[in-house]
């Protein structure tokens, strides 16, 4: 392991060969989330797991640093799940609150908690835009272990009167606003792929002298997965019909996901596809949820073949 002093605090870096050797065991875990872990067959922690567990577990603040596909929502749920074993949850006022960006990433934590919480009994409110929240509501009221939240839809219930700001607002302020809401007195996990200065601003307000967790990024990508850069003109049609070939020139192309990095390109990329007769589909933040979901769920049977997505909805 590389240990690094950057402003005043220790910084791990995690790399693939530190902790080859570490086990699910040696991280403090109880026994309960131990016993879903091995369930769930995972047979060494995640480099980010590792780094982020001990920590976590010992009450200090994270600010992990690691790629989408990491093993980053179970660093931050399986320590949860044992520090919520000591205490209960009080009505209206849940133990553990999880802000995503996206309506999918939302469920997907919650997915999380049912897997490695099998042997708690806790009680998981989910509250995410596009879906009925008068079940969840009641959750909240007779007392939540965990709120998994997007922030657009909590504001929605928590300060109503601030819905109409909220709505020309982007996703930094929100969370700035909800920190206000949230005791002083917290633990607060923070994880992120990258660190533009907002994002740092932001955390640099949120933690208290955290425990930063990095992992390599040579270390995140799957060794399965082969990565190739494709050279091309500048135009975005000369881009189109490149793409075009690229798939095309594909042998037994089963599916595929074409991220796009704005919602407009995410639109004019689909259009154009289906235009030249692709058998394709679009999945971007703007969408209902029912679209969402039925576009995913046409994914899913590979009723479409192609997904053009806006990365952060395709992000997990
Ligand atoms: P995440 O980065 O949290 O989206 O996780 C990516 C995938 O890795 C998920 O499908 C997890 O089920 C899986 N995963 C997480 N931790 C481990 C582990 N320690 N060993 C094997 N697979 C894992």
């Amino acid at each position: 392991m590389e240990c690094h002093k950057t402003s005043g605090q220790l910084v791990t870096l995690v790399t693939e060969t530190t902790f080859s050797l570490i086990t699910f065991s040696d991280l403090g875990l109880s026994q309960k989330v131990l016993s879903a872990v091995e369930d769930a067959g995972y047979r060494t922690p995640t480099p980010i797991q590792a780094g982020a567990i001990p920590p976590a577990l010992a009450g200090r603040d994270i600010l992990g640093i690691a790629q989408t596909g990491t093993g980053k929502t179970a660093s931050f749920v399986l320590p949860m799940l044992s520090r919520l074993e000591k205490g209960r949850a009080r009505a209206r006022m849940p133990r553990t609150l999880i802000l995503e960006p996206t309506r999918e990433l939302a469920a997907q934590v919650q997915e999380n908690f049912i897997t490695y919480g099998k042997y708690h009994k806790l009680n998981i409110a989910l509250l995410i835009g596009g879906v009925s929240f008068e079940e969840q509501n009641r959750k909240l009221e007779r007392g939540a272990d965990v709120l998994i939240a997007t922030p657009g839809r909590l504001l929605d219930h928590q300060v109503i009167d601030e819905a109409d700001r909220m709505l020309d607002m982007g996703f930094i302020p929100d969370i700035e606003r909800i920190a206000k809401l949230i005791p002083f007195t917290r633990q607060t996990l923070f994880f992120s792929a990258t660190m533009p200065a907002e994002i740092q601003r932001l955390s640099d307000g949120f933690l208290q002298n955290p425990e930063e967790v990095r992992v390599a990024p040579a270390a995140s990508a799957a060794t399965t997965v082969t990565q190739r850069v494709v050279a091309c003109k500048s135009k975005d049609f000369e881009k189109r019909a490149l793409l075009r070939d690229l798939i095309r020139e594909q042998d037994n192309l089963k599916n595929a996901i074409i991220f796009c990095n704005r919602k407009r390109d995410v639109s004019d990329l689909f259009r154009s596809l289906e235009r030249h007769g692709f058998s394709v589909g679009a999945l971007h933040g703007d969408m209902d949820q029912h679209s969402r979901t039925a576009m995913l769920q046409g994914f899913r049977e590979n009723k479409i073949q192609l997904l053009v997505a806006s990365d952060v909805a395709a992000r997990g």
